[in-house]
């Protein structure tokens, strides 16, 4: 059985849908939906040898050479223009996600969706987006295992501006979808995220010489996480 948080993110994708699955490891995501969907088809793409191995293992004992072709190489370098309508990246840093996005970009031209899935950092992804002419249609946070998950969802033709240009940073930091469902999950998210800032902030102040817009920066993101919270 396929984690929640992987099973949320391939929610995302329509019927039939021809994407690549970045980052693929096990291809545990493609082999699920390819299993679910017999009309879709993937690439699970890999940087490191054994990954890769892996991926290519699990989809032969799938069956589904013929529907997901497993392929090693950096990032969407492994995609040919044109050949996926979707993109998943899940389980990096969004840093590393807006990164592979961005080294990749001549190879998004026919992309209709990105579903990505960021540990820490979905504000960088958020960044991405924005400035790539994906718009952000819907995000999603689940806790699963101890962990706690962000998914993001854009799409090329996205219609709508989900940021109010008055409070567009702060919603590029909270998410503005899950700012406003404001979910269990979510409320944890922040409140632990709150403890840390607040310890770091501390430890910076005890230095003989606080670097002084350190300081302001973390105390802007305290009071930012205390107004969310409420
Ligand atoms: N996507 C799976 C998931 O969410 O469960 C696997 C996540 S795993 C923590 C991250 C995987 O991304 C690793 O298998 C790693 O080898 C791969 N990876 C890291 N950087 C990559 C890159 N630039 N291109 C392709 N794969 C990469």
């Amino acid at each position: 059985v396929l984690s929640n948080r992987l099973a949320m993110v391939a929610s995302y994708l329509p019927q039939g849908a021809f994407f690549a699955d970045i980052g693929s490891d096990h291809a545990y995501l493609p082999c699920f939906v390819c299993l679910k969907d017999e009309q879709a088809r993937a690439i699970a793409g890999e940087v490191n040898e054994g990954p890769f191995q892996s991926a290519v293992n699990e989809v032969e004992k799938n069956d589904l050479e013929d529907r997901i072709s497993v392929r090693k190489g950096d990032g969407l370098d492994v995609l040919h223009e044109g050949e996926v309508d979707h993109i998943i990246v899940a389980g990096m840093g969004g840093t590393l996600i807006s990164s592979i996005l961005e080294n990749g970009k001549e190879k998004l031209g026919a992309v209709k969706r990105i579903i990505v899935q960021p540990n820490v950092d979905a504000e960088s992804c958020r960044r991405w987006f924005d400035q790539n002419g994906f718009m952000l249609t819907d995000e999603h946070i689940l806790e699963e295992s101890g962990h706690i998950y962000e998914v993001l969802v854009a799409d090329a033709d996205g219609q709508e501006s989900p940021y109010e240009p008055d409070n567009k940073e702060k919603q590029l930091y909270f998410g503005p979808f899950l700012t406003s469902a404001k979910t269990q999950p979510f409320i944890e998210k922040w409140k632990e995220e709150l403890t840390k800032k607040q310890r770091v902030l501390s430890q910076i102040e005890k230095a003989k010489q606080p670097d002084p817009s350190k300081v302001e920066e973390f105390k802007k993101k305290i009071h930012w996480i205390e107004e969310v919270l409420g």
